[in-house]
C-alpha cells in the first residue's frame, strides 16, 4: 500500500455474553435477563480515549443500541465514528443471503433510531465472513455500506480467511465500491500472524506486540486494534466456563488498560472511515470480484 501506515482503534460494542465463548452457555434468549455491563466498559473506554484525544471507530450491536441508546449518543458526542456489528451477533457463515440481508439492515435500522443514522462501515461478528460467504459482501455494499472490516486473513478453528488478500481492496470496478480492509497480520514464512486485539493482543507481552506491529508497518499494513468494552471491565461472569474458554474469553484481560494506554501514548492516529477516505483518494487499491 502506498499510503503510510497510522493505528487505528477499533472496538466491538457488545456485552460480555455476546462473544461467542459464551454462546453455548447463554442462548440468546436468555440475553435480556443477564447483567448488562456494557455501560460501565463503555465509560472506562471513553475515558482512556479521552485522555489521549483520540477518535476510534465503533462497531456497535443493533441490539445493544435499542437497549442503550445512551451509548451510542455518548460515542458521537466525543465525536468518535459509529459503524455496525450486525444486529444480533450471528456467525455469518451458519446464515441464507436473506438472514443476512435482513440482519444488516435491522442493525443499521436500530443504530439509526439511537442517533447514529446512515452508518457506512460494517464488521461481522468473529470475523465470520468466511470463504464460502465471501460473495454475501455484496450484501453489505446492497444494503448501504461503504467498507468492511471483517475479514481475518488467518488459520482459526471459528473464522478466517488465509488466503485472503493482507491488504485493502475495492470489492468491484465502479467507484463507490465497497473497500474491504482485513485484520491485520504480519506475514512471515509463508504464514499470517495476527497481534492487534481480542486475546491475541490480551495474550502476547507487550515486546512482542510492539515488535509485530513494527514488521508488519513495513509491510505497509496499519495497526487495527480492536477491542470489546468487556475487556477493559473487572466483571467476572458468574457463568461456568472450561478452563480454555475462560483463557480464550478472559486470559490477560488485566493488562488491557495498561497495554491501550501505551498504544494511545504514541503515533497517529485515525479511525477506519478516514483511513478508507485516504486509500480512496490515493485511487491504488486493487479490485477484486465477488
Ligand atoms: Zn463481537
Amino acid at each position: 500500500m502506498v499510503i503510510d501506515p497510522r493505528t487505528i482503534i477499533t472496538v466491538d460494542v457488545e456485552e460480555w455474553f455476546h462473544g461467542h465463548n459464551y454462546l453455548d452457555l447463554v442462548p440468546a434468549d436468555k440475553w435480556d435477563g443477564l447483567e448488562s455491563r456494557v455501560r460501565q466498559g463503555m465509560e472506562l473506554c471513553l475515558d482512556l480515549l479521552d485522555r489521549h484525544q483520540v477518535q476510534a471507530t465503533f462497531f456497535v450491536l443493533g441490539w445493544t443500541a435499542e437497549r442503550h441508546p445512551e451509548v451510542v449518543r455518548d460515542i458521537l458526542a466525543a465525536g468518535h465514528e459509529v459503524a455496525c456489528h450486525s444486529y444480533s451477533h450471528p456467525v455469518v457463515f451458519e446464515m441464507s443471503e436473506d438472514d443476512f440481508r435482513e440482519d444488516c439492515l435491522r442493525a443499521r435500522d436500530a443504530l439509526g433510531k439511537a442517533g447514529a443514522a446512515g452508518v457506512v462501515g460494517y464488521r461481522a461478528p468473529s470475523f465470520s465472513i468466511t470463504p464460502v460467504v465471501h460473495h454475501y459482501l455484496k450484501i453489505l455494499q446492497e444494503c448501504g455500506f461503504t467498507f468492511d472490516c471483517s475479514i481475518f486473513p488467518v488459520r482459526h478453528p471459528r473464522y478466517g480467511q488465509p488466503n485472503s488478500p493482507r491488504e485493502p481492496f475495492l470489492l468491484g470496478k465502479e467507484a463507490n465500491s465497497l473497500v474491504v480492509v482485513p485484520m491485520p497480520t504480519w506475514r512471515v514464512l509463508g504464514q499470517n500472524i495476527p497481534y492487534s486485539g481480542g486475546g491475541y493482543l490480551r495474550i502476547l507481552p507487550w515486546q512482542a506486540f510492539k515488535i509485530l506491529r513494527v514488521l508488519a508497518a513495513r509491510q505497509g499494513i496499519p495497526c487495527i486494534v480492536y477491542l470489546h468494552p468487556w475487556e477493559l471491565d473487572s466483571f467476572k461472569p458468574r457463568v461456568g466456563q472450561s478452563k480454555a474458554t475462560s483463557l480464550r474469553s478472559q486470559g490477560g484481560q488485566s493488562s488491557m488498560p495498561l497495554k491501550l494506554d501505551r498504544i494511545l501514548k504514541q503515533g497517529d492516529f485515525e479511525t477506519l472511515g478516514q483511513y478508507v477516505g485516504r486509500l480512496r483518494k490515493a485511487g491504488t487499491l486493487p479490485i477484486r470480484a465477488v
